[in-house]
């Protein structure tokens, strides 16, 4: 289905959805039951929510112009030495 616009010279414009391609170059408004005149519109295109854009700028920017690194990702903890459970973290360690 898309939505076609149409404009009443009376009441103004209103929209229709319409199987693609079916869509005449008048319609009946659904207000005054007169004769409208189909409008031509940008397309109803959306790339989604602005944090997803962003996300999206972020990572092509991260793919044309990676972060330069100037040492080396810290050392880990060997696993042994992490306690599993956050609570345990501030008990005294051997
Ligand atoms: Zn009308």
């Amino acid at each position: 289905m898309v939505t076609y616009r149409y404009r009443c010279e009376r009441d103004g414009g209103f929209d229709v959805r319409l199987p693609i391609g079916t869509a005449e170059p008048s319609a009946r408004c659904p207000v005054c039951d007169g004769a409208s005149v189909r409008v031509f519109t940008a397309p109803a295109l959306s790339l989604g929510s602005r944090s997803l854009i962003a996300a999206i700028d972020e990572t092509q920017k991260s793919r044309d112009e990676p972060a330069v690194v100037a040492a080396p990702p810290a050392r880990r903890r060997r696993a042994s030495a992490q306690v599993p459970n956050p609570a345990l973290r501030h008990l005294p360690r051997p």
